[in-house]
């Protein structure tokens, strides 16, 4: 059957940070001296540019500039690309403009600017309000710089996320749980709480910290739903939580298998044809794909996903929202029958990993906890188990992050 062209979303990656975290896998590089904000800009236009093609008729729903930190860009560079965007591509009056900010880069003018350039949703990654845990985890910026900046951004932005992490070296309940209640009460409209994991490829890999044990981590994650339930953030993705009508759109299209273009060094795009769905991705060294992007050839790898492949690709998103998904969904958006998951569904479901009607699956509690078990069951035979479990982060790059 043809596929139907699910919403359409747009990533934009800044690969630059004030200095590298060690947990973070990201594609992100420590900004040496002055970032080259102007040439990257062009290269992004002219990336989007060469794109275009592939959405003709298209507009987008939400756009997303993450990172890396987006907030080391200045708000003329920020109001120049939304702009080349605007004029290249209908965008949805309603779109969804998130921004990813650092503490570490606050200024009060600067989440001004950006709010007046058209940014509508500021995501703040503020990891913790306590200094001791933000040097264990190498964070350029401090409490009180964590607290002014999402106070500015609450006062400043009608819809604002704080990234938090738990189970951080050092950490016990008590505290993660005490940062959950500051955002709270700072005005959040959405909070995402991250479970710190070392990730291959980081100096915590390397040179693993002493952490909480699986055990204390579970009940740190038990207590954080159990104080976002209290003050009405309903959980609604493995990782996020929101007050009503405050879900995340740009993610959810992510994690409904909708599709996105994404532009900017190491960025994934994933687009759906009436015959294909085709995954791409940009090259990942900045200095490589500016160089790429202004020759409109900034897309490294480009293939489309094969049939065996999509009950899984499908799952891997649709399984972290906690209200799952229908059936029919799937089918719409991998254009493949319901015969293509039945047996994985029935073992999950035998497991106690799903539960499921006519119409909808949802992963249960258990499958929640255990979800990289839950997305093995939908592997092709011939595959590898999955290297990673939740990933620490969305965006665009993992998680659905692109
Ligand atoms: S965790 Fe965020 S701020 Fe730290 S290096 Fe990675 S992208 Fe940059």
């Amino acid at each position: 059957m043809p596929l139907e062209q699910p919403p359409l979303s747009l990533y934009i990656h800044i690969p630059w940070c004030l200095r590298k975290c060690p947990y973070c896998d990201f594609n992100s590089h420590e900004a040496r001296g002055d970032v080259p904000e102007s040439a990257y800009v062009d290269a992004l236009v002219a990336d989007f540019e060469a794109s275009l093609p592939s959405v003709w008729g298209r507009r987008l729903q939400t756009i997303f500039i993450g990172g890396g930190t987006p907030s080391l860009f200045t708000p003329q560079a920020i109001d120049r690309l939304l702009t080349a965007v605007r004029t290249r591509i209908p965008v949805d009056p309603a779109a969804e403009i998130t921004l990813e900010a650092n503490p570490g880069t606050f200024e009060m003018e600067r989440f001004r600017g950006y709010r007046e350039a058209g940014v509508n949703r500021l995501s703040v990654g503020v990891q913790s309000f306590e200094d001791r845990a933000l040097a264990a985890i190498g964070r350029v910026h401090g409490a009180g710089e964590a607290r002014r900046a999402l106070a500015a951004a609450c006062a400043i932005f009608p819809r604002v996320n704080a990234d938090l992490m738990y189970a951080l070296p050092g950490q016990d309940m008590a505290h993660a749980i005490a940062d959950v209640r500051e955002a709270i009460a700072l005005g959040v409209t959405h909070l995402s709480a991250y479970h710190l994991t070392l990730e291959p490829d980081t100096h915590f890999h390397r040179f693993p910290p002493q952490l909480p044990d699986d055990d204390a981590a579970a009940d740190m994650q038990e207590g954080i739903e159990a104080a976002l339930a209290a003050a009405g953030f309903g959980h609604y993705e493995t990782s996020a939580f929101a007050r009503p009508g405050e879900r995340a759109r740009h993610n959810v299209n992510y994690w409904t298998f909708g599709d996105y273009i994404g532009i900017g060094a190491g960025a994934h795009g994933k687009l759906t044809f009436s015959d294909r769905i085709v995954r791409e991705r940009r090259a990942r060294k900045p200095a490589t794909y500016m160089q790429l992007a202004n020759a409109g050839k900034a897309i490294d790898e480009s293939h489309a996903v094969a049939a065996a492949d999509l009950p899984f690709e499908f799952m891997l998103n649709a399984l972290r929202l906690v209200d799952g998904f229908e059936l029919a969904l799937f089918t719409r958006r991998t254009g493949l029958a319901f015969a293509a998951i039945e047996q994985p569904l029935a073992a999950a479901q035998a497991q106690g990993l799903v539960e499921r009607d006519h119409v909808a699956v949802r992963p249960t509690r258990k499958g929640q906890r255990f979800l990289n078990d839950l997305l093995a069951l939908f592997l092709p035979a011939s595959a590898a188990p999955p290297r990673r479990t939740i990933p620490l982060s969305i965006s665009p790059t993992d998680t659905p992050r692109p």
